[in-house]
């Protein structure tokens, strides 16, 4: 075994080889770039090479600067990850002569499965089952169209050097074939430096299914079953699992088979997946064929170990140092069920429009000893982090385990409730959405789950306006307490000389405005209401780390809830899922919501601290006119357009109530 590896990396999947690296007894060294410089896997490693600018180009593909940090630090061993250099026959080939070991496949292997035209031509020697297609060399356009035309619609192209699911356009009819091709090409040259592609039958209502399979330089090769990654957005997985609902022994016998021939085919040594189209015709039964072959350890590499209890990093390293595989074929077992989410800095609602920003609340589920492997959160990232346009937007990734998948399942839900992420926009609650949608609890796969489910899916707020205004006005109520309890003679709900108080908050909620009322009864109750809603609201804080957190009644409804606020935004979670609320502070806002007929008035009940300005004073458009003060704090009223001072109508000391006439101005 090695005593020091370098990890060619960042993220989650470096602080993820370099945690069994720890556990090993291996020394690590990271890398970084500008970007990085406080970036968790630097933290998670003992040592730390700076080499370059934040820009992917700049360091983490800059491999001359990485072989000299591995020689520099005294590294055995280069762990590229996935990504970046991990399937880059160069990089491999510039390790051996460097005499550093390369913890992946031979370059040969490498370079054999890197286009996937070429790739095709081999496995259709070595008897693996493809898809219909064109794979060769010839990329007349004329000729690739007479090919689609044989083929047969719809087809696929796909750029031969694609990947990450990128450079792919499918085509409906024989007219539309040209035009596609010249986009996919234009694509290809752009993203992957070659314009070669390869046409495919598209397969209807396909299953992606992949098989993990090992070799190791003594000959041995085995596969660890299989994943289903048919959840997709974009072509890139969102949601895997293992092992794949519906798979018969005989059917995963044979994949495992195939997927062994595949990796055989090229000599393969080391983790590799073997990408397979599954297809499941009208008539019953599932069919498969070759897709691509991965020349590395997987994003989704933990369901398969959840569901063997191997890890295969630990695996790797055992290989690319020498030793022979851990365990034969028929050693290996699957027990219960694995599910992985991708938890990426998205908006879903967008087109899944990749978003950064700052990790300002990052709350992980519990988790569980990872060698019991019940929920397990892999990431690359701490609360306070940003989230940067540089690297890619996956998050972190949650894993759940249960000896059924229904166990599995109920874990993820409970397990993404408990995810609680402010400060930039994830795929959190479209998770969720996903897992209990019909299609994917009841097991119903394919790749067009997502659009299938989109009604269920989409601009779905599960938590609803009342619970989101009541948790917003009890989360201002204890904020207010706890300010209060370092001033016991500042209590204000507590003391009403006359009638009953009542305060109004402005919210807005999913882009609509709304006016809530809350009034302090006799008995001490609270009724809160807004739009024809109206009830008893009642809380009790509980303890928590950071935000609120209380036990909340509103409307029959009881939920423990979580909140925090950013500015204005009051970011709700609950175990019906998570929402947010903009609570508009009126007063600040109080010079625009009166700006009509020149009136400026109080929006809530409050003294007047002072007066900026008097009568005949001629005022600029966001100008400071009077000073305020409610809820314990000031608020300064700024006037809402050019103009003249006509009037005032209080002076400094006056108490006011809501809708109280400050002043007159003429408008300019
Ligand atoms: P996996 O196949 O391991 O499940 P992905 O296909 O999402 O995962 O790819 C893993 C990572 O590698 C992602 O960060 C993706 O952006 C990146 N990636 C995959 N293929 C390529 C490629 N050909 N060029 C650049 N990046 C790639
Ligand atoms: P990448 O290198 O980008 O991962 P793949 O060839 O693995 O490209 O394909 C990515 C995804 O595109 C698959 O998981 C599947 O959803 C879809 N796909 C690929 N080939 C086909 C096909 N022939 N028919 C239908 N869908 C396909
Ligand atoms: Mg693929």
């Amino acid at each position: 075994m090695f005593t020091k590896i370098l990890i060619a990396n960042r993220g989650e999947i470096a602080c993820r080889v370099a945690a069994t690296a720890r556990r090993l007894g291996v020394r690590t060294v990271a890398v970084y770039s500008d970007a990085d410089a406080r970036a968790k896997h630097v933290a998670a490693c003992d040592e730390a090479v700076h080499i370059g600018g934040s820009a992917p180009k700049d360091s983490y593909l800059q491999w001359e600067r990485i072989i000299e940090a591995a020689k520099a630090t005294g590294a055995q061993a280069i762990h590229p990850g996935y990504g970046f250099l991990s399937e880059n026959d160069a990089f491999a080939n510039a390790c051996a002569n460097a005499g550093i070991a390369f913890i992946g496949p031979p370059a040969s292997a490498i370079l054999a499965m890197g286009l996937k035209a070429e790739s095709k031509q081999l496995m259709e020697k070595a008897g693996v089952p493809l898809v219909p297609g064109y794979h060769e060399a010839d990329q007349d356009p004329a000729m690739l169209q007479h090919e689609a035309n044989r083929i047969g619609y719809p087809v696929l192209i796909k750029a031969s050097a694609g990947g990450g699911g990128k450079g792919m356009r499918a085509v409906d009819k024989a007219e539309d074939f040209a035009a596609a091709l010249a986009s996919c090409q234009r694509e290809a040259r752009n993203s992957f430096g070659s314009d070669a592609v390869l046409i495919e039958k598209y397969v209807q209502r396909p299953r992606h299914i992949e098989i993990q399979v090992f070799g190791d330089t003594h000959g041995n090769c085995v596969y660890l079953f299989e994943r289903d990654c048919s959840v997709q957005r974009r072509h890139q997985k969102v949601l895997e699992e293992a092992p794949a609902p519906g798979m018969t022994p005989e059917f995963r016998q044979q994949m495992g088979a195939a997927a062994v021939a595949a990796a055989k085919a090229v000599n393969y040594v080391g983790a590799g997946t073997v990408e397979f189209i599954v297809e499941q015709p009208p008539e019953g039964g599932m069919r498969f064929f070759f897709m691509e072959m991965n020349t590395r350890l997987q994003v989704e590499h933990p369901v398969t170990e959840a569901i063997t209890g191997l890890d295969l990093v630990e695996w790797q390293l055992r290989v690319a140092s020498g030793e022979p595989l851990p365990l034969k074929q028929d050693e290996l077992r699957i027990h219960g069920h694995a599910i992985e989410a991708r938890i990426c800095a998205e908006t879903p609602d967008n087109n899944f429009l990749p978003a950064t920003g700052t990790l300002t609340v990052y709350r992980k589920p519990a988790c569980t000893a990872f060698e019991r492997g019940v929920v397990r959160v892999d990431d690359g990232v701490r609360e306070g982090d940003t989230i940067s346009p540089f690297y890619d937007s996956m998050v972190a990734k949650l894993i759940v385990f249960g000896a059924t998948r229904a166990e599995a399942l109920a874990r993820m839900d409970a397990a993404l409730a408990e995810t609680r992420i402010v400060g930039l926009s994830t795929n959190v609650q479209f998770l969720r959405h996903v897992v209990n949608s019909p299609s994917f609890a009841q097991a119903n796969l394919d790749t067009a789950l997502i659009p299938r489910e989109a009604a269920v899916l989409f601009h779905q707020d599960k938590v609803g306006l009342a619970l989101a205004v009541a948790s917003a006005v009890a989360q201002t109520l204890v904020t207010e307490r706890a300010l209060e309890s370092t001033d016991p003679f500042s209590r204000r709900d507590g003391w009403r000389p006359h009638g009953l108080t009542v305060r109004r908050f402005d919210f807005e909620y999913l882009g609509e405005s709304l006016l809530a009322h809350l009034t302090y009864l006799h008995d001490g109750a609270l009724q809160l209401a807004f739009g024809d809603v109206s009830g008893v609201l009642q809380f009790e804080s509980l303890p928590t780390e950071g935000g609120s957190r209380m036990d909340l009644q509103f409307q029959g409804q009881r939920q423990t809830v979580q909140t925090w606020q950013l500015g204005e935004i009051v970011h709700i979670f609950c175990a019906l899922g998570a929402t947010q609320i903009t609570e508009i502070d009126a007063l600040a806002h109080a010079g625009v919501a009166a700006a009509d007929g020149g009136r400026l008035t109080a929006p809530m009940p409050g003294k007047v601290l002072s007066f900026a300005v008097k009568a005949g004073d001629v005022i600029k458009k966001g100008q400071a006119l009077a000073v305020m003060e409610a809820m314990k704090m000031e608020h300064t009223i700024a006037a809402p357009a050019d103009g003249t001072v006509a009037e005032l109508l209080y002076a400094p000391g006056d108490q006011v109530s809501e809708g109280a006439e400050l002043l007159k101005i003429t408008a300019a």
